[in-house]
C-alpha cells in the first residue's frame, strides 16, 4: 500500500496499576491485523520478558546515540530509565495500512497525538478510584516503599492529563474495560465514529 494507506495509532496510556497493559494486549489478540510498539527501554529486562517482544532493552549509551540520530517518535524518562516508541518499527506499519498499537506513558502519548493528530487516537485506562489504583499496587507487591511512593506520584500527574484524551475507559471490571476499548478501536478502524465512552 502507498505511504498514504491509513494505519492508525492506537494509544494507550494511563498510571502504573490501572490495568492498561492487559487492556492492550487484549485488544490486540482480538485485532491480529494490528501490531505492538515495541519500545525501547534502558530498564533491565524483568523475568519472563524477551528482548524484541517486551522491549529493545538498550544500554544509556545506546539509547542516548539513538535518540541524536532522532530514531524515536517520542521518548520520556519514566522513573529512573529512559523509554521510546522507535520511528522505524512504527512507520514501516503505518505506511503499509497496519495499525499499530502502543503502551506507554501519558507525556508519550500526548507526544504522538502532536505528531499525528486525528491519525492517532488516545485511550486513557483509569482505575475507579486513586485508592483503588493505591491498593492494586500495594497488593502487586513487585515494588518497595519508595517504588510505590514514585509510583503514586506519578499516577496523580498522570490522572490530571486524562482530559486531554480521545477516550477515557475506567478500568473497575477488567472484561468490561477490554469491551469498552474494543468498541471504541473496532470503530475508529472502520473510520466510523466511535461509540462515547463514560468519562
Ligand atoms: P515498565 O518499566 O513498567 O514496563 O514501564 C514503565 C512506564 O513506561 C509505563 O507507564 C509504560 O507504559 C511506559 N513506557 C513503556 N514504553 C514507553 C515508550 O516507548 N514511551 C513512553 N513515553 N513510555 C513508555
Amino acid at each position: 500500500m502507498s505511504p498514504t494507506a491509513n494505519g492508525r495509532l492506537i494509544v494507550f496510556a494511563g498510571p502504573s496499576g490501572s490495568g492498561k497493559t492487559t487492556v492492550a494486549r487484549a485488544i490486540l489478540e482480538r485485532h491480529p491485523d494490528m501490531v505492538f510498539s515495541v519500545s525501547a527501554t534502558t530498564r533491565s529486562p524483568r523475568p519472563g520478558e524477551e528482548e524484541g517482544k517486551n522491549y529493545f532493552f538498550l544500554s544509556k549509551d545506546e539509547f542516548q546515540s539513538r535518540l541524536a540520530n532522532d530514531e524515536f517518535i517520542e521518548w520520556q524518562r519514566v522513573y529512573d530509565d529512559l523509554y521510546g516508541s522507535l520511528k522505524k518499527a512504527v512507520e514501516v506499519h503505518l505506511n503499509c495500512g497496519t495499525s499499530v498499537v502502543f503502551d506507554i506513558d501519558v507525556r508519550g502519548a500526548l507526544t504522538i497525538k502532536g505528531k499525528y493528530g486525528p491519525r492517532a487516537i488516545l485511550i486513557f485506562v483509569r482505575p475507579p478510584s486513586f485508592e483503588t489504583l493505591k491498593s492494586r499496587l500495594r497488593e502487586r507487591d513487585t515494588e518497595g516503599p519508595e517504588e510505590l511512593r514514585k509510583r503514586l506520584e506519578r499516577a496523580a500527574m498522570e490522572l490530571e492529563k486524562a482530559g486531554e484524551f480521545d477516550y477515557i475507559i475506567s478500568n473497575d471490571i477488567l472484561t468490561e474495560a477490554i469491551a469498552q476499548a474494543d468498541a471504541v478501536v473496532s470503530a475508529v478502524v472502520a473510520n466510523a465514529s466511535a461509540p462515547p465512552v463514560s468519562r
